[in-house]
């Protein structure tokens, strides 16, 4: 097909749920693309000679290749292509932010649309799951052994990337689900749970084993792990799950919640079930969230599920400097979520009984830009009015938990408690790496996979060296 013909694709559309149907249920809101929509999709890249699509992945997936065998109908190719770089693509074909990253950079856009490269992603993972009875074959063993410390996004592809090599991989997580974020924050409408099961079996199927319900720094420290317990090497990816609350009046209030244990009740621990869960999240018919990013959508995307009405989500930026995903905002706003921008809460009212009945915010206009280069918010004195609710979420971010590197003092780290690596992923003790959020901070599911891919790697070197 001539680039011409090429260009004159429009861009394909993902068939989703009808807004209204799913904001009353807990399903998958896009439902993925059948095979001859994925390749019409597939015919609209260029194919291009210096393809800018894969620098702008961090997992280097070969982009246009996967994309050129879906497009000749070569369905295990563009499979072998993905998991040679993408031990997770059933998951970040859901929740990547492809528009900031291999999508913005695709040469495609200069004119039009970009090729839709995360539709496609997903397509491919979910045809191998569907399609595939191993995805992964492990190869002879090396005889050295590997602890993972958190089964997220970084922990699951680190244990992937060296189970491929033949080393033996154990990951230990805190929680009795691996998963991270992926399980405990992400809902099930954005990514079904059964979706990351699948991913995660892929990797046991290559011989990883998975310990849950251990907490490294209580059952073992790190030290431990490496002088008892026969490992070579460790990986720490355990994530930055502290949250951080606003500290403003009225936080001791029972229905006030951080973003994490609202959506680990409602999803881990599967409260969205209704009646008879052991964690339930509390009955209420206002729902304010502040926040956002992609955990204040999720936030109140769930709780319009759970009946809110409004379910209302302030944000003291304007729309364009909200970090979440566009597709999220979308969504969110399709299924009634009020979205009041250039709104702060100062200050959560009781009822007189210690529940929430609402909560002041104060209006903000944009000032000069700050240290993010975004512009700062600034209250405008005498604007402050109330919203009636009974539940108020805070989405304003998250940090490290230091019961990890509190039991690891020789672990360097930042002034925000974050462990400090070099460029190979290795930290300030010799044989110890980390990854992901405990390294970064908050960030995306792709940058805490290419963490675990740099520090594979660099771990393969350490332990060819005798390490
Ligand atoms: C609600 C929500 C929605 C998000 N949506 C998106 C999105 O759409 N797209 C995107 O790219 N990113 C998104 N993110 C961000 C993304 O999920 C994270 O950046 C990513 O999960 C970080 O991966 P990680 O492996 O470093 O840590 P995590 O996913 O946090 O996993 C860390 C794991 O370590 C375990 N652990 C912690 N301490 C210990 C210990 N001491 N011992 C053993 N185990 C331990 C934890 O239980 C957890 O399972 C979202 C985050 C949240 C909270
Ligand atoms: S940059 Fe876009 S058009 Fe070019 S190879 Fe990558 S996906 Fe295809």
């Amino acid at each position: 097909m001539k680039p011409a013909e090429r260009m004159k694709i429009p861009r394909q559309t993902m068939p989703e749920q009808e807004a209204e149907v799913r904001a009353r249920n807990f399903s998958e809101v896009n439902l993925g693309m059948a095979l001859e929509v994925a390749r019409r999709e597939a015919d609209r890249c260029l194919r291009c000679k210096d393809a800018k699509c894969v620098p702008g992945c961090p997992v280097d997936v070969d982009i246009a290749g996967f994309i050129a065998a879906i497009a000749d109908g070569d369905l295990p190719k563009a499979a072998d292509i993905m998991y040679e770089a993408n031990v997770l693509p059933g998951i970040t074909g859901r929740v990547c932010p492809q528009e900031t990253q291999c999508e913005e950079v695709c040469v495609r856009a200069k004119k039009g649309s970009a090729v839709a490269i995360g539709y496609l992603e997903r397509f491919v993972a979910d045809w191998a799951r569907e399609n595939r009875e191993q995805i992964f074959t492990p190869p002879p063993p090396t005889g050295k052994a590997v602890a993972i410390v958190g089964s997220g996004p970084a922990g699951l592809t680190c244990a992937g990337e060296l189970a491929k090599k033949g080393h033996e991989v154990t990951i230990f997580e805190a929680l009795h689900k691996p998963g991270g974020v992926l399980v405990y924050g992400i809902p099930e409408f954005r990514l079904p749970k059964e979706i990351v099961k699948s991913e995660v079996d892929a990797l046991r199927q290559m011989g990883v084993k998975i310990e849950c319900n251990v907490i490294i720094g209580l059952t073992y420290t790190v030290t431990e792990l490496l002088e008892k317990e026969g490992f070579d090497a460790v990986f720490i990816a355990n994530g930055a799950g502290l949250p951080i609350f606003q500290g403003i009046p009225g936080e001791h209030l029972k229905g006030v919640y951080s973003a994490n244990e609202y959506l680990t009740r409602v999803n881990l621990m599967g409260a969205f079930k209704g009646e008879g869960s052991d964690t339930p999240v509390i009955k209420s018919t206002q729902v304010v969230v502040v926040g956002g990013g992609n955990t204040a959508m999720d936030a109140v995307r769930t709780a319009r599920r759970l009946g809110a009405d409004p379910a209302t989500l302030v944000y003291r930026r304007s729309r364009a400097e909200m970090p979440a995903r566009i597709e999220e905002i979308k969504h969110a706003e399709e299924e009634g979520v009020v979205l009041d921008i250039l709104v702060n809460p100062v200050e959560i009212l009781g009822d007189g009984d210690g529940w929430v009945r609402g909560v002041v915010c104060q209006r903000m206009e944009l000032g000069e830009p700050d240290d993010s280069g975004r512009r700062r918010p600034v209250p405008i004195p005498g604007s402050e009015f109330e919203i009636p609710c009974q539940i108020f979420v805070e989405a304003i971010g998250t940090r490290a938990n230091p019961l990890l590197t509190q039991s690891t003092p020789e672990l360097k780290l930042n002034k925000w408690g974050n462990i400090e690596v070099d460029e190979h992923g290795m930290t300030s003790i010799p044989g110890v790496f980390a990854g992901g959020d405990i390294v970064r901070g908050g960030a995306t599911v792709i940058l805490a996979m290419g963490d675990g891919k740099v520090a594979a790697s660099g771990i393969h070197d350490y332990l060819s060296k005798g390490g």
